[in-house]
């Protein structure tokens, strides 16, 4: 285990709010070390073409636009560990973060771990994820236009995608394991009204099919177990995020849901002085590449403050 210097900042997380926080540290000679994690570059690696993301007219493909990203903070000197956490503590001054192969102390620390969509786990499903099978409306939805789409899930997450697709596809099938939803009543009105949307309760899908790209669903009655298969293009699974988190654990509050609470809960201080959070590890709401990006600049300013008043 290689011991290391104090360092003035160290992020750990290496999506847009995490890169945006080193660029912006960098830049603020703060001399960021960043924690990149071994599935470095979070939920964007998983997009294809990102058509949201200001500053390119044509879109980018996700994994391009986080290749750029680290690029523009590794040209202003920052380091990386292409390591997960295995241990924090943030209880000691200077903070001790252990990875596989080093032991790093801090004076401040953004926390930008974001946040994975949950997925059906079926290994079917694996095969078709960017081939038919999504998490994304936003980032996805427009490459099934005048198609015909499923969006699993009952929670609000999956009514606001209905909502979305409904708007852009030919017709979207609400596929939820029971016959009652958990979604807010509003926004539920708002999608039984759209004539283009249908809803089959008690179902599960079972498997996905297709050779190349998605062509069809296995589905399963959660009631008598029958099965029953269904021709389709695309696939939204909106069964709810989870934070990545776990490593934080009885070192930083969580909420329920294993959110980082902050404090207030505008900015991005948590509960910790001198632990900041940035973009979806503490955000239930945006969950925007564009806005982690704003909350890891965010993240910096009030780092610089903290420092300051530590002198
Ligand atoms: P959620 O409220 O936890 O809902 C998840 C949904 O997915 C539930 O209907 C659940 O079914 C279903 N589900 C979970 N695991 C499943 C599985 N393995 N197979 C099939 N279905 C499964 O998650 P969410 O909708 O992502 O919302 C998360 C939080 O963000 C909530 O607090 C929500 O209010 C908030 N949010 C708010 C908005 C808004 O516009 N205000 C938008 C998005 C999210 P059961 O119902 O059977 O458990």
């Amino acid at each position: 285990m290689e011991k290391a210097k104090i360092e003035k900042l160290i992020i750990i997380g290496s999506g847009p709010a995490g890169l945006t926080a080193a660029i912006y540290g960098a830049r603020g000679n703060l001399i960021p070390l960043v924690i990149a994690g071994r599935e470095a570059g979070g939920q964007l690696i998983l997009t294809s073409d990102v058509d949201d993301y200001p500053g390119f007219d044509q879109g980018i493909q996700g994994p391009e636009l986080m290749a750029r990203m680290r690029k523009q903070a590794e040209r202003f000197n920052t380091r990386f560990i292409n390591e997960d956490v295995v241990s924090i503590d943030l209880k000691t001054r200077p903070f001790l973060i252990k990875t596989e192969n080093h032991e790093l102390r801090t004076k401040s620390l953004i926390i930008a771990t974001g946040a994975s969509a949950m997925w059906l786990g079926l290994p079917s499903e694996e095969r078709f994820r960017g081939k038919g099978v999504s998490a994304c409306a936003v980032c996805d939805g427009f490459f099934f236009k005048d198609k015909s789409v499923i969006v699993v899930g009952g929670g609000d997450a999956a009514m606001r995608e209905v909502q979305y697709l409904s708007k852009i596809c030919k017709n979207v099938t609400v596929v939820h394991r029971r016959d009652v939803f958990r979604a807010q009543p509003a926004l539920i009105e708002q999608v039984k009204g759209k004539p283009n949307v249908k809803f089959l309760f008690n179902t599960t899908i079972v498997e996905f099919l297709g050779q190349d790209k998605l062509a069809g669903v296995r589905l399963k009655s959660t009631r008598d177990g029958s099965l029953s298969e269904m021709t389709i293009d695309g696939v939204f699974v909106a069964i709810g995020h989870k934070p990545n988190t776990d490593f934080l654990k009885g070192q930083l509050e969580l909420d329920e849901k294993g959110y980082v609470v902050r404090q207030p809960a505008d900015e991005t201080h948590t509960k910790v002085p001198g632990v900041f959070v940035a973009g979806d590890v503490s955000d239930r709401r945006y969950r925007q590449a564009v806005t982690a990006a704003g909350a890891g600049c965010k993240a910096v300013f009030d780092v610089e403050e903290y420092l300051e008043n530590l002198r």
